[in-house]
């Protein structure tokens, strides 16, 4: 297990109360083709992500212990879990979202939009209503390495949202370039979104985009939160205090709520994502390329 030292940047002195100065970031798995996906199982004490281009899912303990949980896995991609505790992953070989049930059986909640098939979801949130949001931009149908080479159906990339109720699929964003990773604030009235598509196109700016919503999932206004000055944001988590934690080229960046930012972890790999785990919650778990990396932090998660 490597450690590395003082890996923070301090841009705000706020950043100060949401670090542990002392804290290691840790690298507690490596040797895979891409990370992406963390979910933390608080009941089980580990970690799920997906390992895209090797299509399969790895389950890991904090102590760096690992072992395949799914394979193939559907070149999955973002994990969240459901308020019920149930698996929900993103796939791009299926182009589809689906949730695994408690007796392990999967069922398929949304693969097509307007009676095509869907690009290739990438990251997926759920909220207090049961209400599941993703975004679908066309990374896993580019090429055949996190999934199969296709051409679009779909004429854009879009933000969706899964009803609670009816299981209707409505595109609710439909004005990005590229959607990737996505979050709420604590109170559930703002959707953070990340534009990833400087990725193949350099005129794109590296933005955050935050739209408030009304109970019905509704956008009533967007504006944006936060620009990404190295590489692009990808997954991002929001603490209990409503602070957006965001993956970018250089490790961590983090955000006040009110945009601007705080500080940086530094990381020696591009991060793709993370989410809150270990035995208190107040541990980062980030995936990035090839490895897995841990840092304690003075932060929770919001939900
Ligand atoms: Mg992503």
């Amino acid at each position: 297990m490597n450690s590395i030292s003082s890996p923070y940047r301090i841009d705000d002195p706020r950043f100060q109360a949401l670090i542990q100065k002392n804290a290691r970031l840790h690298q507690i798995a490596a040797g895979f083709e891409w990370t992406e996906g963390p979910v933390w199982f608080a009941d089980h004490q580990h970690l799920l992500f997906s390992d895209i281009p090797g299509n399969r899912m790895m389950r890991l303990t904090l102590d760096g212990h690992v072992s395949t949980f799914r394979h193939p896995s559907g070149y999955s991609n973002g994990n969240t879990r459901d308020r019920q505790g149930r698996l929900v992953s993103c796939q791009h070989g299926t182009r589809s979202v689906t949730r695994t049930e408690i007796d392990g059986s999967r069922t398929v909640l949304a693969d097509s939009y307007q009676g095509k098939r869907l690009n290739s979801p990438n990251d997926v949130i759920v909220q207090a209503n049961g209400a599941i949001w993703f975004t679908d931009p066309t990374y896993g149908i580019l090429s055949d390495y996190e999934g199969y080479a296709a051409d679009p159906e779909q004429s854009a990339r879009n933000v969706f949202r899964i009803d609670p109720v009816t299981g209707k699929v409505e595109a609710m964003i439909t004005d990005f370039v590229q959607p990737n990773g996505l979050a709420f604030s604590p109170d559930e009235s703002l959707l953070y979104v990340a534009e990833s598509g400087s990725s193949h196109d350099a005129d794109v700016p590296s933005v955050i985009r935050a739209f408030r919503l009304d109970e019905t999932g509704k956008i009533l206004s967007d504006h944006v939160f936060a620009e990404i000055d190295k590489g692009l944001p990808d997954g991002m988590r929001v603490d209990a205090a409503g602070h957006l934690w965001s993956s970018a080229a250089d490790g961590i960046h983090c955000f006040h709520p009110d945009g601007s930012r705080l500080g940086k972890i530094l990381v020696p790999e591009v991060v793709s994502n993370l989410c809150f785990g270990g035995t208190r919650g107040n541990r980062l778990l980030i995936t990035a390329t090839s490895s897995v990396y841990s840092i304690a932090v003075n932060a929770k998660s919001a939900v």
